[in-house]
């Protein structure tokens, strides 16, 4: 019998709560109410708290055009932020609830609008539309934040003894400036007539050209086999479109997760259709009657509908570059989130703290909250690198992983296994540096992060 079960939305994520469903996971069995969850329960995908999100609906209800005024960016603004991702709205919201009086600006590539992006790996499977996933629009959030915006802006440089950024729109003075200008998606350099036609998906037009091109389609071909990439080919069978993966690595996620998971998920995955072909790089690409023609360095031959490419990301630099910041993979920062030019600051997937690169939500609210406490003079060295805890979106076999922070010699230790619960420890001599855990015992993922890495 239905009992008119709700559905809540993580605003940040995008993760839904169902609570017919619940989230045994995290240990909500099904049919758990919302209003029952305890207030300390989080995010199991972003770790934000319960109060972050809302009836289904509500989403749905906000996600529809909103004609909000628009307030221009000024052309002196107080702080001055390069980029309109999660990491360029989090710090404008920081530092508004900082700085109530600051002349805030924001200056984006993009049309800014606001969105879930972990949301593009698991919208398929959620029954949810590129326009579903709109949250609103870069004006509307402006205008809640009591800022001024300007899109479609491309910052082509930064004068930082001017303190002023040249744009494709004129430029603009600041007196803080941080930087939020995310990564570039990696494609393979191939060979063939198609190989322009090798797609990424790193932001909501991506998605939505992908969107488009499988409409029609049987037949996706992911190239690369890490986090993304094996969760955007859980995401494609559950709508039963075949799946090949071309894997470089020896197994699944081969630089988080160690083997006996990743055998046990390529299990579930190949039981779904999907296809392997490990130990293997895609070569050429050419136009077919129905879509492409694929050869591996492996001699192997695959006919496909879509080839999408998923093996990494690269901090966008050339900024940070041209200005004489200190990179390394990522722009340099310290605790307080500044780049080697103490009035420039850089948040999210375009900065590196402490020699590290963290492309997750969890540790932009963290710097986005340093940054704050920093400029209103708080707080000076707030920031730190800290292990991350990610749940993958793959329903057939749920895993929770702390993956070393830094790579070592270290190996993993396997600890318990009663078929699908797994846990292996990343050891070092004694030392334990991550975890991973899968079935039933990912519901511990918490306490045994807090027993490993809390202080
Ligand atoms: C498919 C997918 C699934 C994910 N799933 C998860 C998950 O489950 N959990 C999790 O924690 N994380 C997940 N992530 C990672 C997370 O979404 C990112 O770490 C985060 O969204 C990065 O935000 P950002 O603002 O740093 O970068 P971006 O979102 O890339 O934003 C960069 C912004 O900078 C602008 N910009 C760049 N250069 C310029 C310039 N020169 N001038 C003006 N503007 C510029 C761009 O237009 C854009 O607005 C996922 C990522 C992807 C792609």
């Amino acid at each position: 019998m239905s009992e008119d079960f709700k559905k809540y939305i993580c605003k940040t994520c995008g993760l839904i709560y169902d609570e017919e469903l619940g989230d045994p996971d995290s240990g909500l069995a099904p049919g758990t109410r919302f209003e029952d969850i305890p207030d300390d329960w989080y995010c199991p995908l972003c770790l934000v708290s319960k109060s972050d999100f809302i009836p289904l609906d509500e989403a749905k209800a906000k996600s529809s055009p909103d004609g909000a005024p628009k307030r221009k960016a000024s052309t002196h603004a107080d702080v001055l932020i390069i980029g309109a991702g999660y990491a360029g709205w989090q710090a404008a919201e920081n530092v508004r609830q900082a700085m109530p009086d600051a002349e805030i600006s924001l200056l984006t590539a993009c049309d800014g609008t606001v969105y879930p992006k972990p949301s593009l790996s698991m919208a398929l499977s959620q029954g949810r539309t590129p326009d579903d996933l709109k949250e609103m629009t870069a004006e509307a959030k402006a205008a809640e934040l009591n800022m001024g915006v300007k899109t479609r802006t491309k910052v082509m440089s930064i004068n930082t003894k001017r303190k002023k950024v040249m744009t494709t729109s004129g430029s603009f003075q600041y007196d803080k400036l941080i930087l939020a200008t995310g990564a570039k998606a990696l494609s393979p350099t191939v060979d063939g007539n198609a190989a322009q036609d090798i797609m990424t998906i790193n932001d909501l037009p991506d998605y939505r050209r992908f969107h488009k091109a499988l409409e029609g389609k049987k037949s996706v071909t992911l190239i690369g086999g890490g986090l993304i990439a094996t969760e955007l080919a859980e995401d494609l069978s559950s709508q039963d479109i075949e799946v090949n993966m071309v894997v470089r690595g020896a197994h699944l996620m081969s630089q988080i997760l160690p083997q006996a998971i990743s055998q046990s998920l390529e299990e579930k995955l190949q039981s779904k259709g999907v296809k392997l072909y490990k130990n293997s790089e895609l070569v050429d690409m050419n136009q077919a009657e129905n879509g492409y023609r694929l050869n591996t360095d492996q001699g192997e031959y695959i006919e496909t509908g879509v080839v999408v490419a998923a093996i990494g990301l690269a901090p966008n630099l050339e900024l940070a570059k041209k200005a004489k910041l200190e990179t390394n993979r990522g722009i340099c920062i310290n605790g307080a989130c500044q780049t080697s030019d103490p009035d420039i600051f850089a948040i999210g997937d375009c900065a590196e703290a402490g020699g590290v690169l963290q492309a997750y939500l969890e540790p932009i609210r963290r710097q986005a909250k340093a940054i704050a406490a920093h400029l209103k003079g708080e707080d000076t060295d707030q920031f730190q690198v800290l292990p991350s805890l990610i749940k993958t979106k793959t329903p057939s076999l749920p895993i929770m992983i702390s993956p070393p922070l830094h790579a070592t010699h270290g190996q993993w230790e396997q600890t318990m296994m009663v078929g699908d619960n797994q846990r292996l420890l990343y050891k070092e001599g004694e030392d334990v540096s991550g975890f991973a855990l899968s079935g039933d015992l990912v519901t511990s993922a918490n306490a045994l992060y807090q027993e490993l890495f809390s202080a």
